[in-house]
């Protein structure tokens, strides 16, 4: 017999893209039915699950129910009575605190977005989900967007008429990720998919009339497939030109396989430069699109890479450039005050103020250009 999804409180999953990070986070799903991709550690040993409608709903109405609240709390200023929201949280029991923080984080950012949680939202019945927009809209009818995180092997399986439907219902943004075009890559990654699967759910998506974010990892064809990885993914691009396409690059993350495959030597990770290189080449081969291309991690290089295509493909080229005609000992210490927070591209470094910490700190990690991707790649492990 099937378990009952027991409702213990408002549930949010562990992870959305950045661009949500004002977007209220709507738990429909738990974990990644999935998780099988080699690099991804996320819901390592977390079960999939699907949460009953009734529980998904009970948190929207709860949602709501602070909402309304908070907003009989208002001072002539405009901001949240933070002493009558105090007093609300203490008396309210731990499962229902999660509620009202989620709501006064909301409140306070506009209430403009919502993200549907977890992996693969668009798993569920199509009837449901139109149903779960429906009601966000009716309960929050000053929302401008809805988005969730789907793999393309779901969405091709669902049929373009439910798209359009969930379009309809408010569903506006769709994050994909691609991680790679090759399908090279994405067999030895597991993704699940092949390229021309990628290129199908992206058209799909577009054709229901949503907008589309693809995200990309430089650096998961490893050193063998570099050139392989970078061409395939913007040919795949190209061919559905997403509204967005983001860069997330690759981190070997403990207790992955593809941890495993680096150990063994089976997976070679690139080093900054060779990644840089390969996000140049990339770049070079996106061609007859107009998406909005995004470096928004920490994880990523060059955080300046943000343009539209095709009229800022040079600018973003040249910001590669003046990497690489940095020498090598100011290039390291790129690399590692970028990976500190300190800079957002190459340019940053001549104005900075930051410079002389950055140098204190490759001095006592004893970094120099051999060595500086190790130390880097310890650095970046924290922020996976
Ligand atoms: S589909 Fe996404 S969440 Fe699931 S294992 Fe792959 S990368 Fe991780």
């Amino acid at each position: 017999m099937k378990k009952q999804d027991k409702y213990l409180g408002f549930e949010q999953g562990p992870i959305r893209p950045p661009s949500e990070a004002s977007s209220l986070l709507i738990r429909l799903t738990r974990n990644c039915p999935w998780n099988r991709c080699t690099f991804c550690r996320v819901y390592k040993k977390a079960k999939f699950s699907l949460r009953s409608m009734e529980n998904i709903i009970k948190d929207i109405d709860s949602l709501h129910n602070y909402i309304e609240k908070i907003k009989l709390n208002i001072t002539v200023d405009g901001y949240i009575d933070n002493r009558a929201v105090n007093n609300l949280f203490n008396s309210l029991e731990d499962k229902d605190r999660v509620a009202l923080n989620a709501a006064v984080n909301w409140y306070s950012t506009g209430m403009k977005s919502i993200f549907l949680q977890d992996a693969n939202s668009m798993i569920i019945k199509p009837d449901d989900f139109v149903y779960i927009l429906e009601y966000l809209k009716k309960c929050f009818p000053d929302i401008d967007r809805i988005t969730t995180y789907a793999r393309s092997h779901t969405i091709v399986r669902i049929r373009q008429n439910d798209l359009r439907r969930m379009a309809d219902a408010g569903l506006n943004r769709v994050h994909v990720g691609m991680e790679s075009g090759s399908d090279i890559v994405l067999k030895k990654i597991n993704k699940g998919i092949d390229k021309a699967g990628h290129i199908k759910a992206g058209l799909k998506i577009k054709k229901a009339g949503m907008q589309l974010s693809e995200y990309v990892m430089p650096g998961l064809g490893g050193i063998e497939y570099s050139i392989e990885h970078a061409m395939e993914t913007a040919s795949a691009l190209n061919s559905i030109n997403p509204d967005f396409i983001r860069i997330r690059t690759l981190a070997v993350t403990k207790g992955t396989k593809l941890a495993q495959e680096a150990e063994t030597g089976d997976f070679q990770k690139p080093t900054d430069t060779m990644m840089a290189k390969e996000l140049r080449l990339f770049l070079e081969t996106l061609d007859g699109i107009d998406s909005h291309i995004k470096s928004d991690h920490i994880l990523n290089l060059f955080e300046t890479i943000d343009g539209k295509m095709p009229e800022d493909k040079d600018k973003m080229i040249n910001i590669i450039d003046s990497f690489f005609e940095l020498d090598p000992g100011q290039r390291a210490l790129y690399q590692v005050g970028r990976r500190m927070g300190f800079f957002r591209g190459p340019d940053d470094m001549e104005s900075s103020p930051h410079l002389e910490r950055i140098k204190q700190t490759c001095d006592l990690y004893g970094v120099t250009p051999d060595n500086v991707d190790s130390v880097i790649d310890e650095l970046m492990k924290r922020f996976v």
